[in-house]
């Protein structure tokens, strides 16, 4: 972030309150199976020009923040202040601190679906001014947008204000800096364009909806349930030799044997498979472009960490795997006695239910390499759901 290039995600998500219902802030209840701010912080990660993402947090809820994350890396906490301003100043005055990012997109948790079009367009404005939000027509209203942002128009006459909304930072944090205590301010972009800055709009998002009381939850559930997902298949193939004296590990679980596998990490041939699978669904690559054989901090890696990444990858396209299916193609040592087991680590690390985990082995009737017990080989099928906001 240091380089001043960067473009950073601040998330606040430090309200305490429960007009949504319910006894835990909004921002830790779930919407399809994932809380609110899970929804916001996996819709930056996902996106390939946001650099990283700082939560402001109530005081005392880091455990619920992580339990809310599950699996995910948890981006750096925040303190938030008594008011909105006060936390988005505290989150800013953090990120100064680290080395000013180039942007900051300012975002609210209550607003869990961000599409990464909405993210773009909001890169794409900051091109040319120095401020950017997306905003909704209000229904049956004709609403004149200019290229530039001009008077302050009242939210509730004509067009409804969305986040994230971003900025240079440097204009929001001197905005933030300078504005007096006692004056009223709406948002952001007000702060910014009042002191003397330009602040253009992009196209809002139904999407983008803010969610603040229970019918609330249950059209984001209804609108989130109507959204077609495009289904993707991907598909892996790998191959390690076998040597004697090595471990040998298939899908994750150590297989008593003769021999094991050789290769830079633990030579999990299945789990390469797999990996290579569903980043194949992704259409990000494979295995050996994020996990370079030519990197040292690979040698003797366990490869659960590599599907752990593959998977953490679907989740933060907002996507989810519906199935896969591993053929493991050797000789020796038998497959069925570990198949349960193999099953259900694959299923722990993918945090799936075992239904939608297959493994199956085979021979090549002693033909060719498997045969000759010279390698074990893998192919794996994934196939998963992407949200078509986010199929890019
Ligand atoms: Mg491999």
């Amino acid at each position: 972030m240091a380089d001043g290039r960067s473009n950073i995600a601040l998330i606040v998500a430090a309200g305490s309150g429960s007009r949504a219902g319910g006894d835990v802030p909004k921002q830790f209840r779930r919407i399809g199976g994932e809380a609110l701010l899970a929804h916001s912080v996996d819709a930056f990660a996902g996106h390939p020009k946001i650099d990283g993402i700082v939560l402001v947090i109530g005081e005392g809820q880091e455990d619920a923040v992580r339990a809310a994350l599950g699996a995910r890396p948890c981006p750096p906490l925040v303190t938030g202040g008594v008011t909105r301003r006060d936390s988005v100043r505290a989150g800013l005055e953090y990120l100064a601190a680290q080395g000013a990012p180039s942007a900051v997109l300012i975002h609210d948790a209550a607003r869990p679906f961000v599409s990464s079009h909405v993210i773009d367009g909001l890169l794409a404005a900051l091109q040319s001014h120095e401020g950017a939000f997306p905003a909704l027509p209000v229904a049956d209203t004709l609403v004149r947008f200019e290229a530039v942002m001009g008077d302050t128009v009242p939210r509730d006459h004509l067009y409804r204000v969305q986040t994230p909304q971003a900025f240079h930072f440097e204009a929001v944090l001197a905005a933030h800096r300078s504005w007096p205590e006692a004056r009223d301010a709406t948002d952001d972009a007000q702060m910014v364009r009042d002191t003397g800055h330009s602040v253009t709009i992009i196209p809002g998002d139904i999407m983008l909806e803010k969610i603040t009381h229970p019918e609330d939850f249950r059209r984001a559930e209804a609108l989130l349930a109507s959204q077609p997902m495009i289904s993707r298949t991907g598909m892996g193939f790998d191959v390690h030799r076998l040597v004697a004296g090595e471990e040998l590990w298939l899908c994750g679980v150590l297989v008593p044997h003769s021999h094991g596998l050789s290769g830079h990490s633990d030579a999990d041939v299945a789990i390469h498979a797999l990996v290579d699978a569903i980043l194949g669904a992704l259409a990000e690559g494979d295995i050996g472009s994020h996990f370079p054989p030519s990197d040292p901090q690979w040698r003797g890696a366990r490869s659960d960490r590599f599907l752990a990444f593959a998977v953490e990858r679907v989740r933060a396209r907002g996507g989810l795997i519906d199935q896969v299916d591993l053929t493991i193609i050797c000789e020796a040592p038998k497959i069925g006695p570990h198949r349960d087991a193999m099953r259900a680590r694959l299923a722990a690390i993918m945090e799936l239910p075992l239904d939608q985990v297959s493994v199956k082995a085979t021979t090549t009737e002693r033909l060719g390499l498997a045969g000759r017990k010279e390698g074990i080989a893998a192919q794996a099928v994934a196939t998963l759901r992407l949200p078509p906001a986010n199929v890019a």
